[in-house]
């Protein structure tokens, strides 16, 4: 057994002034402590008790070129001594700005933040300054950051959340307002014509429909064939604009996204995590005319730490080694992620386990049981946590450390042994399971 002294003792002692002893809720799902790591270095991390993870959290989604990716932290490292923040404007922001105008889909204009969280605010006040309409149409199980106004059925209980077909908003958390509900309307994905009942509902009073254009948070699945051209079309139809949340699928399921990889521009998109590969770094990109709102109509956005020197240098270092050899880097991630998502299936197979593999191979997910499809929050929500918990349990033992909810996040620095590694370690852990 896998012994964990240092950090449970650290637990308790951080706890006492650090409030639940975590910097954000989602780390308390951990066994047997929220863990202490004393460092990070490619596809691994090291605990403080001297145990060696290999890591598919990345973070949840950030280090897309392993943790500490040398040509990154070297980049970074040679302008700290220029500063960190000057509240004013610096020409790495200017570089970063164009080579991400040239690369994405639909970026005419970026703006950097800090957070996701931030990043997904500013998009939907641009979208209801633009349209002059304040609701904003949101998906079940699709998460956009913890602020009131998203933190809305991203993970709603079903005895909360209404009929699928007309599901109702549900504050995610305590402190959240009720009159913010309001303005959201929320709608079950993966089905156009739920979406196009929830515009008929609402008529002219729909801003914006977010989505994350791979449903992660909600269950890994990915969009049916047509569905996204079919959200941007009838958004296009109904005067509301198309927002994709690309904070997970940005440089993860493609150099140009989910944008790039299915073929739907949005009208405007966010990026955070992978964008600066492990530094703070969000942004919204998209139509020239929506973004102008900033300046035309004093749409208020700001940030202390927005287009910081640091960050800045991260992902234009990252965005060098992204672009490498001409998509070579993610033909790689392509294939080892297929490996481990095909030799994980395979494995379950042998173990005679109901257990599922589902996603993209660059984000993936382990579910054991339900329908034959998952399509959406609820179906997804169907299946049994109890024996992924046990699964994420038992790959701890064996040195792989996957997110609590099954999803597996790829990096480059998974090599092809490490994917093999991490095969042999799924067949100890499945053995147990039986
Ligand atoms: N949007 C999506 C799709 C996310 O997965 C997240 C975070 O996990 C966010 C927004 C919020 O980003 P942040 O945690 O940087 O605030």
């Amino acid at each position: 057994m896998r012994r964990y002294d240092k950090s449970i003792a650290l637990y308790e002692r951080t706890k006492r002034h650090l409030a639940g002893g975590v910097s954000s809720n989602v780390r308390y799902a951990s066994t047997p402590v929220p863990l202490f790591f004393a460092r990070g270095e490619g596809a691994r991390l090291y605990d403080v008790d001297g145990n060696v993870h290999i890591d598919y959290v990345l973070g949840n989604g950030p280090a897309i070129l392993g943790h500490a990716p040398r040509p990154v932290i070297e980049a970074v490292a040679r302008t700290l001594a220029d500063g960190q923040v000057y509240a004013a404007q610096h020409p790495r922001e200017t570089e970063l700005a164009e080579r991400l105008c040239g690369l994405l889909p639909g970026a005419e204009v970026v703006r950097f933040a800090t957070s996701g969280t931030e990043a997904v605010l500013m998009a939907m006040r641009l979208a209801r300054a633009f349209t002059g309409r304040d609701k904003i149409l949101k998906f079940e199980g699709h998460y956009h950051g913890w602020s009131d106004q998203a933190y809305i059925s991203a993970r709603p209980s079903l005895n909360e959340a209404g009929p699928a077909d007309e599901p109702v908003p549900v504050a995610g958390s305590p402190g959240i307002p009720a009159s913010v509900l309001q303005d959201v309307v929320v709608a079950g994905w993966n089905d156009l014509a739920a979406l196009e009942a929830a515009f008929e509902r609402h008529p002219g009073q729909i801003a914006a429909v977010i989505m994350e254009p791979v449903m992660v948070n909600g269950g890994a699945v990915v969009a049916e064939a047509g569905y996204l051209a079919g959200v941007r079309d009838l958004c296009r139809a109904k005067g509301a604009l198309f927002i994709c949340d690309e904070v997970i699928t940005g440089f993860r399921v493609g150099l140009r996204g989910a944008q790039g990889r299915f073929g739907v521009t949005a009208d405007l998109a966010i990026y955070a995590k992978a964008v600066a590969a492990g530094f703070p770094l969000a942004m919204v990109g998209g139509r020239r005319d929506v973004m102008d709102t900033l300046l035309d109509k004093g749409v208020m956005h700001g940030g202390t730490y927005n287009g910081n020197v640091q960050s800045m240098a991260a992902a234009i270092a990252a965005l060098d080694e992204l672009e490498r050899d001409d998509g070579a880097v993610y033909r790689d991630l392509e294939r080892r992620g297929t490996r481990l998502m095909q030799g994980l299936a395979a494995l379950a197979a042998k173990h005679r386990l109901p257990m599922r593999v589902q996603g993209l191979p660059a984000i993936f997910q382990v579910f054991f049981g339900g329908g034959p499809a998952l399509r959406n929050y609820r179906e997804a929500d169907a299946c049994d946590r109890d024996a992924v918990l046990a699964f994420q349990r038992a790959l701890q033992e064996e040195g792989v450390r996957i997110n609590p909810a099954g999803k597996w996040f790829l990096s480059t620095a998974h090599d092809d042994a490490i994917i093999e590694d991490t095969l042999a370690a799924a067949d100890r852990s499945m053995a147990t399971l039986r």
